[in-house]
């Protein structure tokens, strides 16, 4: 009596494989039935080299708990600025907001001086290219895969990313090369080499702003060094707003913010934040330590 469940629990389980390898159809899907409505006189944005602005947003996903607590911060056009702090202190929520997958619920986010939520969504996506914490392959040659962000894009435009992305050394070494079949029913890739083919499927959309949301998985020293590589290639020319958990990859920012519970506890660079010596220095040294260690 107990294979029949367990059968069936099987059918399912596959059956939710099969379509998270069309996810792209699954976001179509998504995509139609928008939960935030652009204004009737939504204006298309239109900025080359933008300057991202926070001003006082606070954010709660229900009624009860708050979740951003006043953040205010501006990006520079072509800086980088990076947000640090434990886990669950709201520094993806950040990113979800700036996509405007969320609105807040008062403050204001602004690009270039225009509010977002006066631009229609999908000139103001247009314009972002993000990294993921968590990278969806599907099952499909690293070409197609890398392609996803952007269909039109042509060998010459993929090979570009791919170097900016430091995956050039790992595909050489495959043997289809680009033609190589990943995903759950390909080859496997580790969570750094996902997170560069993340980085290059962003670039190649060609946006001016790009959200990396780093991935909390460890990595070992070489995997950290090519993604350190990666991001500081990646960001170049563009206004970058980085979520981190490994400093290391964010020494050079413009700004680090310091989020705890909802609020930036901490601001500056990473020579003035380690001066300080308050929390910023303590999650540095214990890092520097967990390093010595491993
Ligand atoms: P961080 O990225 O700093 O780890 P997040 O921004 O993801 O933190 O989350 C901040 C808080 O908001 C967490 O307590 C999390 O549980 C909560 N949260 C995140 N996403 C949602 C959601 N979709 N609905 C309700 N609560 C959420
Ligand atoms: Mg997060």
């Amino acid at each position: 009596q107990i294979f029949m469940p367990l059968n069936f629990l099987g059918f399912v389980y596959r059956e939710i494989r099969g379509s998270l390898a069309n996810i792209d159809k699954l976001f179509n899907l998504l995509e139609q039935v928008p939960a935030i409505k652009d204004a009737a006189d939504a204006k298309t944005l239109q900025t080359s080299n933008p300057t991202v602005s926070f001003n006082d947003v606070h954010f709660s996903y229900g009624e009860k708990r708050k979740i951003l607590k006043g953040i205010s911060f501006s990006v520079p056009a072509g800086k980088k600025v990076a947000v640090v702090g434990p886990s669950g202190a709201g520094k993806s929520t950040i990113m979800k907001l700036l996509f405007r997958f969320y609105e807040p619920n008062s403050g204001e986010i602004c690009i270039d001086g225009q509010p977002i939520n006066t631009l229609t969504q999908d000139s103001l996506r247009s314009h972002i290219g993000i990294v993921p914490q968590d990278t969806v392959l599907f099952n499909a040659s690293l070409r197609e895969n890398i392609r996803y962000g952007n269909p039109d894009a042509c060998d010459e435009e993929i090979e570009q990313v791919i170097k900016l992305a430091h995956l050039e050394a790992f595909i050489e070494k495959l043997p289809e090369g680009l033609n190589t079949t990943v995903g759950e029913r390909g080859l496997k890739l580790s969570g750094g080499e996902k997170q560069r083919v993340a980085i290059a499927r962003a670039l190649l959309k060609g946006a001016s702003i790009m959200i990396f949301d780093e991935a909390t998985s460890s990595l070992d020293s070489a995997s950290e060094k090519a993604i350190l590589s990666a991001l500081r290639d990646a960001a170049k020319g563009h206004t970058s707003l980085v979520i981190a958990h490994r400093l290391s990859t964010i020494v050079d920012a413009d700004e680090i913010l310091v989020i705890d519970d909802g609020q930036i506890v901490e601001r500056g660079t990473h020579e003035t934040l380690l001066v300080k010596q308050g929390e910023y220095a303590s999650l540095w040294q214990n890092q520097q330590r967990d390093k010595l260690e491993n």
